[in-house]
């Protein structure tokens, strides 16, 4: 029931986000219309529903076991806001370190691919992620919290906060939360680990805090020539779902025979 109303949360926040960065006072470009690959977008949609239900309903009652009794005892005696925003820095922090092996690990990154193929960026694009990827993100964050203690119920609205903070860091609107940088993310700077040039840049996905320590923080404003897409693979990673699917592995694969092939 309780995964029944985050996926209506987040579908319905996918249409308010999909009207308002349209809107001309608030957007930060125009978007084309009718938006291209929607068809594709609309099945990695899909495809991400099910990996989050896969977390849910297979990982999570394996990982709410981890608990041990001290820990879950002493986070028990929290109040309930407390053992809220606690879970949403602890899952934030498992999603950076997550991200930021997606990005330096050769394999990874050819599953990261397919979240960064996006070449215009709006919230619909959040979803577009491999479920292999969806996997590494959702059940590690939920491992860790469930190991600290936490609740079943305050797991659960982390990982929705969490969701659906993405779908804001996606959108194309122009925000003016330039103060607010030094703390959290916002659409400016995720906008920019989509570009190219500083996509090393910007791992976080709600805190900002983490990239400021490993000095990855990036603060401009994306210009009008930037584009979006993979690093030196933009125009030429496949965009529709059914290549785009099995594509980390064809690279993968195509990865290792040239390594053998040096190695000759
Ligand atoms: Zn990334
Ligand atoms: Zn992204």
């Amino acid at each position: 029931m309780v995964f029944l109303l985050s996926v209506a949360a987040l579908s319905a926040v996918y249409l308010v986000v999909a009207r308002l960065e349209r809107l001309p006072a608030l957007r930060f470009r125009a978007l084309s219309s009718p938006r291209p690959y929607l068809r594709t977008d609309l099945v990695w949609y899909g495809l991400a529903i099910a990996a989050t239900a896969m977390s849910v309903f297979v990982f999570r009652p394996q990982l709410a076991a981890l608990q041990p009794p001290p820990l879950r005892d002493a986070v028990a005696s929290l109040p309930r806001v407390l053992q809220l925003l606690l879970a949403i820095v602890v899952f934030d922090f498992v999603s950076f370190l997550v991200h930021v092996g997606l990005h330096r690990s050769d394999v990874l990154w050819n599953v990261h691919k397919v979240h960064h193929s996006t070449r215009e960026l709006d919230g619909f694009a959040t979803t577009r992620t491999h479920p292999i990827e969806n996997l590494l993100r959702f059940v590690p964050g939920q491992a860790v919290l469930f190991v600290v203690g936490m609740p079943v119920g305050i797991v659960a609205a982390a990982v929705a906060i969490a969701a659906i903070y993405g779908v804001s860091n996606h959108s194309n609107l122009r925000t003016n939360l330039a103060w607010l940088e030094g703390v959290v993310i916002t659409p400016r700077l995720h906008r920019s680990h989509h570009v190219p040039a500083t996509t090393p840049h910007n791992y976080g996905a709600i805190f900002s805090i983490w990239d400021r320590v490993l000095g990855t923080l990036v603060r401009r404003d994306t210009g009008p020539q930037d584009r979006f897409g993979v690093p030196g693979e933009v125009d030429s990673y496949p965009q529709r779902f059914a290549v785009a699917v099995g594509y980390p592995l064809v690279q993968i694969r195509q990865q290792r025979a040239r390594r053998l092939a040096g190695a000759r």
